[in-house]
């Protein structure tokens, strides 16, 4: 972890200005897509859940996952990284890695795994696609969110209204994402809290 915050540490400036530039935040709270974050002090930190088999440390920088050969429905999953003081958390990693639309995991390279850290409001964003179901578990994509110098929350993000949530035992509603359908686009929205020991 410690190479890797090098590594983030060396990328940083040309990420931030590239978070900063395109203003996201406003740009989709204008549009109506994200709701103020429900966050009464001190919110409820997010749900830990299992890392499960598949996670691969050392995934490539990036914020699509979106690359010749990925086929499914397209997604883009966006939120704040916040505290539980409801303060948004900037430069937060958040490690992205999810089954591709037939429910496999690359285990061999780093297909539909990445990560990118959170801009100077907490926000991040995701381009994907819905991952497949797999024997045993519903639709889901594996998350580590981690503060500067914090340890990582390791958890899983769902969708509402899946036949597969019901029967699968790690599911929790508390970690299922909002969905909007903005024309053909598939948006989800969901907010991180972290217990933070420090500032
Ligand atoms: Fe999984």
């Amino acid at each position: 972890m410690t190479t890797r915050r090098a590594f983030l540490k060396s990328s940083l400036a040309a990420h931030s200005a590239i978070v900063l530039g395109a203003a996201p935040v406003a740009i989709a709270q204008e549009r109506g897509l994200r709701a103020t974050p429900a966050c009464g002090a001190p919110a409820a930190p997010t749900l830990a859940q299992t890392e499960g088999p598949y996670f691969k440390a050392r995934s490539p920088l990036r914020a699509s996952l979106l690359e010749p050969g990925v086929t499914g429905t397209r997604i883009v999953v966006s939120g704040t990284v916040l505290g539980t003081d409801c303060r948004p958390i900037p430069r937060a990693l958040l490690d992205f890695w999810q089954a591709d639309d037939g429910g496999g995991y690359d285990n061999v390279g780093y297909r539909l795994r990445g990560h990118q850290l959170s801009g100077d409001g907490g926000e991040y964003r995701l381009e994907t696609v819905v991952p497949g179901r797999y024997p045993g578990r519903t639709r889901h994509i594996h998350v580590k969110v981690q503060a500067p110098h914090q340890p990582a929350l390791t958890t899983q993000l769902y969708f509402p209204s899946e036949q597969g949530n019901a029967s699968d035992f790690i599911f929790n509603p508390a970690l299922v994402v909002r969905m909007d359908s903005i024309g053909s686009a598939q948006m989800a929205t969901f907010d991180f809290v972290l217990r933070e020991a420090r500032r």
